[in-house]
Order: C-alpha cells, then structure tokens, then sequence
C-alpha cells in the first residue's frame, strides 16, 4: 500500500496539528518581532472557519462531532471504556486488581492502562485504522487514550514509545498505527516521543494470525534498543493488547537497557482466548 500522502515513509509525518506553534523566541531570532497573542488568535479563528466550513462529523454514526471531535456525545457515551481490570496485564475484571494470571507469573512490565475493551465499535475502529490507512481514527482515539491517562496516570513516564514494525510491514503499510496513536497521546500529555531508539530487527508473522501458544515464541528477540538510550520510566504504546506478548517482550528488551519502571498504554484490551 503506498504511504498516504501526509505520511512519510519513516512514519514521520506532515500534518499540521504535529506542528508546535511557534514560540516569540523563534521569531526573534529572525530579525523581526511578533506579536505572539495576535498569532494565537489568527490561529483560533483559522480553527473555527475551518470548522465552520468542514464540520467534524462523527465516524461511528455521521452526525455533527463535539469538541472539534470526529464522534458525536451520544457515540462517545457508548464507547467501550475498560472501568475495572487488572493493575498489572490490563485484563477486564469484575473490580480493580491484580489477576490471577500475573500472581502466577507476573509480567516483565510494571503496570498496564487498557482504555477500551476490543469489542465492537473499537475493533472495526481499528481495523479502519490499520487496514484503510484512517488516519483521522488515530488522532481521534489518541485523543481519547489521552484523556483517559491524563486521568488515570498520577506518574508520567519520562518518555513513550510506540511498539515499532519491522521496516517490512512498514513500507508495506505506510505508517506504524501505534505511533500514530502515540503522538497525540505525547503532544497532550506533554511527554516525549521516541520511536527512533527502539526498533523492530526482525519481522514476525502477526500475532492476530497465530494461536496463542504460539505467540511467544514468534515474538522472542524482535526487538533491539539503539546504544545510548537511556530512561528510567517509559510508557510503551500499542493498539491492541490480547496475550500482551509483543509489549512484555519489548519490556524485556527496554529493561535489559536499563529502563526502571515499563507501563503499557493501550488503546483496546481482547479479553484472552480469542
Ligand atoms: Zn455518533
Ligand atoms: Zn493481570
């Protein structure tokens, strides 16, 4: 699939909202001055023609969106949000607390935020996303996530760190849909992005399509961390969690670098033995 076209091949991108705005300081240092409140004003007016003239209409059931969101109050109230689950793995439970799966065998990261259970309308969301190249659904569940964890999170992670694709799938898809998800997780929590120092060495067959024993093995030894990295609290970000194999392998990896603490940000939680 060819990249789409606000999207370079390295999954950096070209759009607009990832610009930061200008800061008075910029300016300066060309030789002119401007006035920074006027700038911000223009650019809020720009922002309200433009919804004006191309309201934002909801993607699950076309209506006019909220909050310059594409998905109306009533689709967003009957979102999937995940109310209680496991501290540790994200699992769906009846209350909050630790499953009886990772009292067992406690995974290598430390704790996990699901947002949404990966029930309909969250799984044909990010299937759109994936699958179509839909890129306005990863600013919009970014968006969503990022409300959720500004919430939920008392400790923000140093820096974030979406789960790399092999260059392969890459070049293949066009974007790596975690990273999307991740950006406007970073620009509205204010945390850094790093999607550079981790990446994907070898590629995998993708674990939707394998059974879950499986899985693990498949996923062993994928990723490598670029010497020189160094953070004691990252976030790893990911669409989909289900056996949580890929994050806890790349936890792995992080921790043999030297990361501390490793949460899991994920947009949709399968519950197991889908
Ligand atoms: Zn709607
Ligand atoms: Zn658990």
């Amino acid at each position: 699939m060819m990249a789409p076209a606000d999207q370079r091949i390295d999954g950096s991108s070209f759009l607009a909202t990832d610009r930061p705005m200008p800061k008075d300081a910029d300016y300066k240092r060309l030789g002119f001055p401007v006035n920074y409140s006027l700038l911000a004003k223009v650019n809020e007016w720009l922002a309200d023609a433009q919804e004006w003239l191309f309201p934002p209409l909801c993607v699950l059931c076309g209506d006019y969106g909220e909050q310059r969101r594409d998905l109306c109050c009533g689709c967003a109230d009957d979102l999937p949000i995940v109310k209680a689950a496991c501290v540790r793995c994200g699992a769906p439970l009846p209350m909050p607390g630790t499953c009886g799966r990772c009292q067992r065998r406690p995974p290598v990261f430390d704790r996990t935020a699901a947002v949404f259970h990966y029930v309909p309308p969250l799984d044909a969301l990010i299937k759109r996303l994936k699958f179509n190249g839909d890129l306005t659904l990863a600013r919009l569940l970014g968006e969503l996530m990022a409300d959720r964890l500004g919430e939920s999170e008392t400790e923000l992670p140093e820096v974030i760190i979406p789960v790399p694709l092999h260059v392969r799938r890459l070049k293949e898809r066009g974007f790596n849909q975690a990273l999307e998800l991740a950006r406007p997780v970073a620009e509205r929590l204010g945390v850094p992005l790093a999607w550079r120092q981790v990446v994907r060495i070898r590629a995998t067959d993708p674990q939707a399509d394998l059974p879950a024993k499986l899985r693990y093995r498949n996923i062993k030894g994928a990723f490598a961390v670029e010497p020189g990295f160094a953070a004691q609290h990252v976030a790893i970000v990911d669409d989909v969690m289900t056996t949580g194999y890929t994050v806890n392998e790349l936890a792995a990896t992080l921790r043999r670098a030297g990361v501390a603490t490793v949460s899991v940000w994920v947009c949709a939680r399968a519950a197991l033995g889908r």
